[in-house]
């Protein structure tokens, strides 16, 4: 007999096992004393009132004990004389996919333009400390991809698109802390995440599969239009049964090599804006209603949209206690994005905060046809850029200046390395964005009190939350129809949208992959 119920306790309460315990007990229909056993299956926060909540659904086990699933890293098996499927990206689309070809009994092999998670670090002080861009290393390329030096947000409402307790599971058998399986916004941190994917290698590798760094995908080897592997560094052949596309949203030199091998990549709408980063005490305050936010909380987030027009206007990837990075992939371009520890305890609190941009905006960059979109985004980033000194530190404008269109004689603190210097960031967006960015903003502040503020920053350019470009594939075999034998997978191809979408997306064409395979 297990019987579920619902309890709720105070904040200092919600670590105390005797007492969730003792709650729950007393919350059981079925009285029949003390269980077996027990455990929490969900936790979440609620602050809706003036009184804060963490509630928990435990399960009571009366007549047994609790059975630990086994691992799914048990029916691994090894791979080494299987056939070899090329992997390019080891991002979460990348890795995932190369998990789930072991387990079908198939040999990955993973190819990434950029380094290892230890050796990406110094590339990434580079950038932090010297506005120094490497093209193949940075906060988007190298192991893990784009998801490693992150805020580890594992909150995805993708649920029709795969199995997110295995993906989740996955994490935790390589390193993640068991919460979050029952955590409702799971993340883990950009402390941890180097860690797990340094072992979901070691765990490729223990199965006879390869991982191989500093090698960039230049072209594709194909015959008689059936894609047979790739060429790396302009020299070297890999061969495979067939080829994983999984390349991530900022890889622009593969979307214009599919277009120059005929196959074919469509534009896409996407989203553009400003990262806006406000102290993460004001954020509490209005969040929680109190003036220090109580030690058993966790910082609050929060998550903003709006229509204005015919145009939604919201916030994205909202990184409570954490910091703004510079994610610009390329030398001359400043793009910006967030991170946050797995205690999330900066003193900054940021999110993107985004229009939807239809390819009807963009006017005059039509003329590069489904590169318009990417074309615009690159502009904007340029323009961003040759604001500055030459280096990644970023133009920023007080969020009540930006709105009223005035410069901002000074700014409030900001977590962002590089630093930020004032700009008219009002004037060096495209018209449309800023000024449905402002009324976004207006609306904003009038549905959370306090949001519209002077002590907020709002830095540019948030112009990578999603890829303007989609590479196609066919819903039934996940396969390219101009080419036979390549499977474009996550983010980058447009089936993913986040760490744990990105990896489904990679379990799925794993088993479509295999399915192709034989
Ligand atoms: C700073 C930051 C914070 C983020 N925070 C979160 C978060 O908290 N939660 C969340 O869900 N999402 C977050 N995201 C988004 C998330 O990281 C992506 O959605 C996810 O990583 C996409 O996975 P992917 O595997 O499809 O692509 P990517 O992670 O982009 O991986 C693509 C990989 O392909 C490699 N590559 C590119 N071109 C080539 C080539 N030609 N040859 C070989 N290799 C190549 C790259 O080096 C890279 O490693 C964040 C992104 C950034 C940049």
């Amino acid at each position: 007999m297990i019987e579920t119920v619902d309890i709720k306790l105070a904040p200092k309460d919600a670590s105390d096992n005797a007492l969730i315990l003792q709650k729950s007990i007393a919350k059981s229909k079925y009285k029949k004393g003390k269980p077996k056993d027990w455990r929490v299956i969900r936790r979440s926060v609620d602050a809706r009132g003036r009184q804060i909540w963490f509630q928990l659904r435990v399960e009571l086990y009366y007549e047994e004990q609790i059975i630990p699933e086994p691992a799914i890293l048990d029916n691994f098996v090894p791979v080494d004389d299987q056939p070899p499927v090329i992997i390019v990206g080891a991002g979460p689309a990348g890795y995932f996919a190369a998990l789930e070809l072991i387990e079908q009994g198939l040999k990955p092999i993973v190819l990434d333009r950029g380094k290892d998670v230890r050796a990406r670090r110094r590339d990434l002080r580079a950038i932090q400390q010297f506005g120094e861009v490497n093209p193949h290393s940075n906060y988007c390329f190298g192991e893990g991809g784009a998801g490693t030096y992150s805020d580890g947000k594992l909150y995805t409402r993708s649920h029709k698109r795969g199995n997110i307790y295995k993906a989740m599971r996955l994490l935790v058998e390589h390193g993640a802390k068991s919460d979050i399986l029952v955590d409702a916004h799971p993340h883990i941190g950009s402390n941890k995440l180097p860690g797990i994917v340094s072992n979901i290698r070691a765990t490729i590798e223990q199965y006879g599969g390869e991982v191989h760094f500093d090698a960039m995908v230049t072209d594709l080897i194909r015959k008689d239009g059936k894609i047979l592997g790739v060429i790396v560094n302009d020299e070297k052949e890999y061969r495979g049964e067939a080829v994983i596309l999984a390349t991530g949203h900022s890889a622009r030199d593969i979307y214009y090599l599919l277009d120059r091998l005929n196959i074919k990549v469509e534009a896409k709408p996407f989203a553009l804006g400003v990262r806006i980063e406000h102290p993460q005490a004001l954020i509490d305050k209005i969040q929680y209603n109190q003036r220090q936010r109580e030690e058993a909380l966790p910082a609050s987030s929060y998550r903003l949209a709006c229509q204005v027009g015919d145009r939604g206007v919201f916030s994205f990837c909202m990184c409570p206690g954490g910091l703004v990075v510079p994610a610009s992939t390329a030398p001359g371009e400043l793009v910006v994005n967030g991170m946050s520890m797995s205690r999330r305890d900066s003193a900054f609190a940021n999110s993107g905060t985004v229009v939807a941009v239809e390819l009807s905006d963009l006017g005059a960059y039509q003329e590069h046809g489904v590169f318009a979109g990417l074309e615009f985004q690159k502009a904007v980033e340029q323009k961003m850029f040759a604001n500055g000194d030459g280096t990644q530190n970023a133009p920023a404008q007080r969020l009540t200046d930006f709105v009223r269109d005035k410069m901002s004689k000074s700014l409030p603190e900001t977590s962002y390395i590089p630093g930020i210097h004032p700009a008219p960031m009002h004037g060096l967006l495209p018209d449309f964005i800023a000024e449905k960015l402002k009324q976004g903003i207006r609306t904003f502040g009038k549905k959370m009190k306090g949001y519209f503020t002077e002590e907020a920053n709002v830095i540019g350019t948030e112009s990578r939350t999603s890829s303007p470009v989609r590479i196609p594939r066919n819903k039934a075999t996940y396969m390219h129809d101009d080419a036979p034998g390549l499977f474009p997978c996550g983010e980058g191809a447009g089936y993913a949208g986040g760490i744990i979408s990105a990896a489904m997306d990679g379990q799925n064409v794993a088993r479509a992959v295999k399915a192709y395979t034989g």
